[in-house]
Protein backbone atom coordinates (compact mmCIF):
# COMPACT_ATOMS: atom_id res chain seq x y z
CA UNK A 1 0.00 0.00 0.00
CA UNK A 2 1.48 3.62 -0.73
CA UNK A 3 1.67 5.68 1.92
CA UNK A 4 1.52 9.42 0.88
CA UNK A 5 1.69 10.84 4.48
CA UNK A 6 3.45 14.33 3.45
CA UNK A 7 5.46 15.36 6.55
CA UNK A 8 7.33 18.23 5.02
CA UNK A 9 6.84 21.65 6.79
CA UNK A 10 7.72 25.42 5.20
CA UNK A 11 10.71 25.58 7.37
CA UNK A 12 13.17 22.82 8.05
CA UNK A 13 16.11 25.38 9.45
CA UNK A 14 16.64 24.61 12.68
CA UNK A 15 16.37 27.89 14.93
CA UNK A 16 19.79 29.23 16.20
CA UNK A 17 19.83 28.59 19.60
CA UNK A 18 22.34 31.79 19.97
CA UNK A 19 22.61 34.13 16.83
CA UNK A 20 25.56 35.52 16.16
CA UNK A 21 24.84 39.11 17.13
CA UNK A 22 24.16 38.34 20.93
CA UNK A 23 27.28 36.02 21.11
CA UNK A 24 29.43 37.08 23.16
CA UNK A 25 33.01 37.57 22.54
CA UNK A 26 35.36 35.71 24.98
CA UNK A 27 36.16 38.53 27.77
CA UNK A 28 39.43 37.50 30.33
CA UNK A 29 37.62 35.45 33.54
CA UNK A 30 36.02 37.52 35.99
CA UNK A 31 34.92 40.38 32.94
CA UNK A 32 31.41 41.86 33.65
CA UNK A 33 27.97 40.99 31.08
CA UNK A 34 28.45 42.86 28.43
CA UNK A 35 26.29 45.58 29.46
CA UNK A 36 28.73 46.26 32.91
CA UNK A 37 31.61 46.54 30.42
CA UNK A 38 29.94 49.13 28.74
CA UNK A 39 29.20 50.95 31.81
CA UNK A 40 32.62 50.85 33.79
CA UNK A 41 35.52 49.80 30.52
CA UNK A 42 36.88 52.93 29.51
CA UNK A 43 39.72 50.91 27.08
CA UNK A 44 42.40 52.13 28.91
CA UNK A 45 44.25 48.76 28.00
CA UNK A 46 45.97 47.81 31.20
CA UNK A 47 44.70 44.86 31.71
CA UNK A 48 46.48 44.79 27.88
CA UNK A 49 49.53 45.47 29.01
CA UNK A 50 49.90 43.08 32.22
CA UNK A 51 48.76 39.91 30.91
CA UNK A 52 51.58 37.52 31.10
CA UNK A 53 50.42 35.34 28.33
CA UNK A 54 49.79 38.21 25.89
CA UNK A 55 46.62 37.02 25.03
CA UNK A 56 44.26 40.58 25.56
CA UNK A 57 43.59 42.69 23.23
CA UNK A 58 41.31 45.27 23.17
CA UNK A 59 38.42 45.25 20.10
CA UNK A 60 36.90 47.80 18.32
CA UNK A 61 34.66 48.69 20.99
CA UNK A 62 37.78 49.64 23.03
CA UNK A 63 36.69 46.11 25.40
CA UNK A 64 39.39 43.73 26.63
CA UNK A 65 38.84 40.34 24.28
CA UNK A 66 40.28 37.41 24.78
CA UNK A 67 42.24 35.30 22.16
CA UNK A 68 43.65 31.67 22.89
CA UNK A 69 41.99 30.97 26.22
CA UNK A 70 43.89 28.23 26.90
CA UNK A 71 46.65 29.90 27.08
CA UNK A 72 45.06 31.90 30.17
CA UNK A 73 46.46 31.06 33.37
CA UNK A 74 43.43 32.48 35.53
CA UNK A 75 46.15 34.43 37.22
CA UNK A 76 43.88 37.95 37.70
CA UNK A 77 46.48 39.95 36.97
CA UNK A 78 44.12 41.67 34.14
CA UNK A 79 41.47 41.84 37.05
CA UNK A 80 44.07 43.41 39.87
CA UNK A 81 44.89 46.02 37.64
CA UNK A 82 41.28 47.00 36.15
CA UNK A 83 40.63 49.94 38.61
CA UNK A 84 37.23 50.52 36.63
CA UNK A 85 35.81 47.22 38.08
CA UNK A 86 35.09 46.15 34.68
CA UNK A 87 36.58 42.46 35.44
CA UNK A 88 36.30 41.72 38.52
CA UNK A 89 37.68 38.40 40.76
CA UNK A 90 35.50 37.13 43.75
CA UNK A 91 37.17 35.30 46.56
CA UNK A 92 34.86 32.54 45.50
CA UNK A 93 35.73 32.75 41.62
CA UNK A 94 39.48 32.89 42.76
CA UNK A 95 39.29 29.95 44.66
CA UNK A 96 37.21 28.13 42.20
CA UNK A 97 40.16 29.42 39.01
CA UNK A 98 42.89 28.11 41.82
CA UNK A 99 41.05 24.67 41.51
CA UNK A 100 40.56 24.43 37.98
CA UNK A 101 44.40 25.36 37.63
CA UNK A 102 45.69 22.63 40.55
CA UNK A 103 43.56 20.35 38.62
CA UNK A 104 45.14 21.08 34.95
CA UNK A 105 48.53 21.08 36.80
CA UNK A 106 47.63 17.57 37.82
CA UNK A 107 46.53 16.47 34.46
CA UNK A 108 49.46 17.82 32.87
CA UNK A 109 51.64 16.14 34.96
CA UNK A 110 49.99 12.54 34.18
CA UNK A 111 48.68 12.69 30.53
CA UNK A 112 46.58 9.68 29.86
CA UNK A 113 45.81 9.18 33.64
CA UNK A 114 42.01 9.13 34.54
S1 LIG B 1 41.80 47.64 32.60
FE1 LIG B 1 39.56 47.66 32.91
S2 LIG B 1 38.89 49.63 32.10
FE2 LIG B 1 40.95 49.27 31.28
S3 LIG B 1 40.59 48.24 29.26
FE3 LIG B 1 40.86 46.63 30.80
S4 LIG B 1 38.75 46.13 31.47
FE4 LIG B 1 38.65 48.13 30.43
S1 LIG C 1 43.76 35.87 33.99
FE1 LIG C 1 45.97 36.34 33.65
S2 LIG C 1 46.51 35.11 31.82
FE2 LIG C 1 44.27 35.21 31.88
S3 LIG C 1 43.72 36.95 30.61
FE3 LIG C 1 43.88 37.73 32.72
S4 LIG C 1 46.00 38.46 32.95
FE4 LIG C 1 45.90 37.15 31.09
Amino acid sequence: MLHTDDHTTDDHTPPDPLPTARRRPPRPPGARSEDGLAARCTGCGDCVSVCPASILSLDPDGYPVLRGADRCGHCGLCADVCMFGAIELTARTRAGLALVMAIERGMSRHPGEG
